[in-house]
Parts: structure tokens; sequence; C-alpha cells
């Protein structure tokens, strides 16, 4: 080594040494998720935000993911994170629609947008907009966390011919799409997860609704329920991430920049996740359970969910200015972007099966 290099070496480990101490102390939050941890896809974006914003720090800002099999309160995440007892959260927006109805619009609605197109409103119209007007009042920001697609109607034991099949129904079905059905004669239940395959063996319901190919075939409902229906009900179920504002505003801007960027890259991960493990898990049960029923309701049947929909909207927007305003911008929106839809995916898609490009 030469006695200039040498030199330089030693400047460089002294100045490290000086600068240590001085460098930023290390950042250590703590996130808390809705979910066990094992329960993928949907603990998959607060796992990949931890690796990703480590690695992009050198180690400075360290998360760490607790699951619900830790923090026993799945929901009550908000509250975590509004008292600080987490810096952030993974949950889903619906899950507070008890503390504020306006929070239903950042997840899904029935009959409401496709993933696109209300990705297209967060970002590009005035989703994040109202999410950030709609959270203020908590002391939280929330950002989207992921999204699980168009989910599946739900598994049903018997056949659903007319809106009469549905009087009496026992179906475990969360949110607006639950007081949808409830408006139909429907006996809407909720049941924690871990209940719900032996509930729907047992017929102490006749119905539920999960979320699509890939989340259900862990659950083994194709099992005991054979018809199995398309959707209306989450056409886009985002997930949510929760910042608590003051631990945010602190942070010096490039980690601010550095999550907020990690939370959006993970999210899009957690669409195309479950899009795969979807398409794998349907191959797989189309294959191994050939007696799956894939069955769209009657359109009777639809046009009465979407009548009974349009009326609790209608209900809550009478009482509630701001769902009012929100459902209007929504509605906008969504007429806007379903035009491009329709030109663009749905008549792709028609003329894939017309031609029956996949053969
Ligand atoms: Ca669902």
């Amino acid at each position: 080594m030469n006695r200039f290099l040498k030199v330089g070496l030693i400047a460089t480990a002294a100045a490290m040494l000086l600068a240590s101490p001085l460098s930023a102390k290390k950042i250590r939050w703590k996130l808390a998720e809705t979910w066990p941890s094992t329960l993928t896809p949907l603990a998959s974006p607060p796992a990949k935000l931890a690796a990703l914003m480590k690695e992009m720090s050198d180690g400075e800002f360290i998360i760490k993911v607790e699951g619900k099999e830790k923090h026993k309160a799945p929901l009550g995440i908000l509250d975590m994170v509004k008292g600080g007892q987490y810096q952030m959260g993974h949950s889903g927006s619906y899950y507070w629609k008890g503390k504020d109805i306006n929070t239903v619009w950042f997840t899904t609605v029935p009959f409401g947008m496709t993933p696109s197109e209300q990705y297209a409103w967060f970002y590009y119209g005035n989703g994040m907009k109202y999410m950030k007007e709609v959270y203020d009042k908590f002391g939280v920001y929330s950002y989207p966390g992921g999204n699980t697609g168009n989910q599946m109607g739900g598994w049903f034991r018997k056949e659903i011919k007319s809106v009469d099949d549905l009087k009496g129904l026992k179906m475990r079905i969360p949110g607006l799409a639950g007081e949808v059905m409830a408006k139909l004669g429907v006996n809407v239940t909720n049941i924690p997860a871990g209940e719900l395959y032996t509930s729907l063996d047992r017929g102490t319901i006749d119905a539920l609704e999960w979320v699509g190919p890939g989340m259900d075939i862990k659950m083994g409902f194709h099992k005991v329920a054979k018809y199995y229906y398309t959707g209306w009900h989450e056409p886009a179920s985002e997930m949510q991430f929760l910042v608590n504002k003051k631990a945010f505003d602190k942070l010096p801007k490039k980690y601010q920049v550095m999550l907020e960027t990690a939370m959006k890259a993970v999210s899009m991960d957690m669409y195309i996740e479950n899009f795969a493990e979807s398409a794998d898990a349907w191959a797989k049960m189309k294959k191994e359970y050939p007696d799956i029923k894939v069955k769209t309701f009657p359109k009777p049947v639809l046009e009465a969910l979407k009548k009974a929909a349009d009326e609790v909207y209608a209900g809550y927007a009478a009482k509630n200015p701001k769902f009012k305003e929100i459902w209007t911008d929504y509605k906008a929106y969504m007429k806007k972007a379903r035009a491009w839809s329709m030109m663009s995916q749905y008549y792709y898609l028609k003329m894939s099966k017309d031609l029956n490009i996949t053969k």
C-alpha cells in the first residue's frame, strides 16, 4: 500500500469514527397488522415494507411488524396507531365504518370501481384528498396498502335462482355489502375467520364470502360448498397503511419520501401476488374439484342487489354531507373511467373469449 493511500484510509476511518456518533440515530418503528403475520398475501405488504426500508436506509430505519397473534387486537389497529403505541398499522379502511362511514370509500364498495379505475381515482382523481380529509380527525395518515383485485361473490351450499332464495339465508358477508344483503332478507352474520369452515360445513351458515381462489383455497370452502359465485360486492378491495401523523411529520424529508414510495411499491406488489395466487389456485381447484360450479347471480337478483345498494348509499348520503360529496365524486369518476375500461379491457377480453385465443 502506498503512503498516500494509507494516509487516506486512516483519514477516512477517523472521519467515520467521528461521524458515527453524530449520524442520525436509528429510527425504530412498530407496525401492527390486522392479520396473522402468516396470512399472505394480506400480510405481505408490511413484511416487504420493513425489508425495503431497512435496505434503502442502510439499516437506519427499522420497522418491527407485529401480527394479530402478538397484539391480539385485529380491529384495534386504528386506535393503536392514533394513540401512538404503534407508529404504523396495516388493515382495511372499511373496518372503521362504525367510527366514520366515509372510511368505506377507501377499500371498495358494492358495484364500485375496478382496481385500475380505483387506483386512478386515488392517485389522479380525488381519492387521496378525500382519504386525507376523512382520516385527519384520527391523527393518522392513510395510504393504499395492497389490492385483492375483484373478489368472488362467495361460496353457497345451494344454488340461488331467485331473490326469494336469499330470504332467510344465513351468510357471512361484512361491510356495506352485508347491509345490502340484509335488505333482501339475508340473515347476515359475522364469524371469526378461524370458525368459518366449520360453520359452513355444519350448516350454521348457508353461505359466505371471503376473497378469491388464492385465499379461499387455503380455507377449504370448496370442499363443503360447491356453488362459487362471481362478485358484485368487493370489486377492488384495497388494504391500507396507517401512519401516526406526529411520527410521520417528524421524520426527515428523505425518510418520508422513502416510506411513501415503498408503501406504493409493496401495495402494487400485493395486487400482483394475489392475482398470481388466484390463477394458480383456480387451476388447481378446477382440476381437483371439477364439481365446483361457477355461477353468476341471475339478472333479477343482481338488479335487486343494485337497487338495495343504491338505497343504502342514498340513506347515508341523506344523513352525512361528506358521504354525499364523496359518493357524487366517486360515481362521476367511475362513469368516466368505466367508459375507458369497457373500450380497452372489456372488449379485449370479449374478443379473446370469442376467438378462444388461450386454447
Ligand atoms: Ca371479502
